[in-house]
């Protein structure tokens, strides 16, 4: 089986390029092959002119670059983009691309569908399927900005406005249960030689694994975004069951030790407003008490809905008075704009579409705006 050098990182980079006993120096090498990658976005080594032919013929033997599997390509009004891709055996991840004026962010998936099973989610309905490998984490940076035409000119590493500035990991699946890879995989997105974020526009979306987190703050530390969607471990245990495991006062602590090494002098809490569950006054309150001590923001996310979910979107007076709250007692709290609603953009949704296999999803499928559609036969389903 060819290797898929999309995925490897720098160390592994060079000892692949050591094992084809290359001179000059592998390390030369490996950074040519991540620049052609990564910033060129090649997807064969034919275009790798400052590669001689015979080393190219090698490569093209015991190599390849292979990208994500798209099923379909959605653009939504706003111009929120979303990539549906097919990773094998009946499974589907998203990525989403969200433009505003002064940014561009991409939201990655780290997993086919999740253990953890947050009751308000759709890729927590789904259960979990597995963790997706460093290439096709990677891959969807690559793939988008590939689409996005963000390699043409190539204006990577040069200073130039870049089509995607920012990236988190907010996806599908939980990001600190697929450690290693999504370690790997945030490790190219900082690389000066590959796509060269800086930390702090890298941001990781975790529900509070709190061993990983703490092993995060050694390997790569980068911007950290925490689920609480609960002022108390009460409701947290069944909104965001880990909770058990990793009650509220041991995240928090966790968060606290994290800030020590991140790139930035806060956690952004996310707290996503379900009607009657958790936006009352009372629990705005409570909230401003549990958070006091952690240097943080707090960003409330409407509840996206999706079938047979049981909650509902907060009422927009709830949400402002929420907000409100928080503000008043001096914290700093935005709410999220909802984006690509017609596309439906939010975490799960569109894979969970595919997984519903009546009539009814498919009509609505058709409505979309298809912008490249594939024939999607082999991936009807996702667990
Ligand atoms: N697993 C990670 C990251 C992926 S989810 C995590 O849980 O943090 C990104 C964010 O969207 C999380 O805060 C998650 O709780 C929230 N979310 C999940 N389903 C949602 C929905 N239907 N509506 C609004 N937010 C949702
Ligand atoms: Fe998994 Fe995050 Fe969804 Fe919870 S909110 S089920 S951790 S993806």
């Amino acid at each position: 089986m060819p290797v898929n050098l999309l995925g490897l990182g720098r160390a592994e980079l060079t000892a692949y390029c050591a094992n084809l006993g290359e001179n000059p120096p592998r390390r030369f090498r490996a950074r040519q092959l991540m620049h052609w990658m990564h910033q060129a976005g090649a997807d064969s080594f034919s275009a790798m002119t400052d590669i001689s032919k015979p080393l190219r013929e090698r490569l093209a033997l015991d190599a390849v670059i292979a990208g994500p599997s798209v099923m379909r390509d959605t653009a939504a009004a706003d111009g929120t983009r979303k990539w549906l891709l097919d990773v094998g055996t009946g499974n589907a991840v998203e990525t989403v691309f969200i433009p505003e004026t002064s940014r561009g962010t991409l939201c990655i998936s780290s997993q086919a569908g999740c253990a953890l099973e947050c009751s308000f989610c759709a890729t927590g309905r789904q259960g979990f399927n597995r963790n997706l490998t460093t290439a096709e984490i990677i891959g969807q940076l690559w793939w988008a900005n590939k689409c996005l035409g963000a390699y043409e000119g190539a204006n990577n590493n040069k200073g130039e406005a870049r089509v995607i500035s920012n990236v988190v990991m907010m996806g599908m699946g939980e990001p600190l249960a697929n450690f290693d890879n999504v370690v790997s995989a945030m490790q190219l997105m900082l690389d000066d030689d590959a796509y060269g974020l800086s930390r702090r526009r890298v941001t990781l979306s975790t529900s509070g694994l709190v061993p990983a987190l703490d092993r995060l703050r050694e390997a790569c530390p980068v911007a950290l975004a925490v689920s609480l969607h609960a002022p108390n471990d009460t409701l947290r245990n069944v909104l965001v069951p880990i909770n058990k495991k990793y009650p509220i006062r041991e995240l928090l602590a966790a968060c606290v030790r994290y800030l020590d090494k991140a790139p930035r002098d806060f956690v952004m809490f996310e707290y996503t407003l379900l009607d009657g569950v958790n936006d009352s006054v009372a629990q705005a309150r409570e909230l401003i008490e549990t958070v006091k001590g952690v240097p943080c923001k707090i960003n409330l996310i409407p509840f996206n809905p999706f079938e047979g979910s049981g909650y509902a979107r907060s009422k927009p007076d709830a949400v402002r008075r929420f907000q409100e709250i928080l503000l008043r007692a001096g914290l700093v709290a935005t709410t999220r704009k909802t984006r690509g609603d017609d596309i439906a953009a939010a975490c799960g949704q569109l894979a969970g579409q595919v997984a519903d296999k009546t009539r009814r999803a498919e009509r609505r499928l058709a409505r979309i705006p298809v912008v490249e559609k594939e024939p999607a036969s082999a991936v009807g389903v996702v667990p």
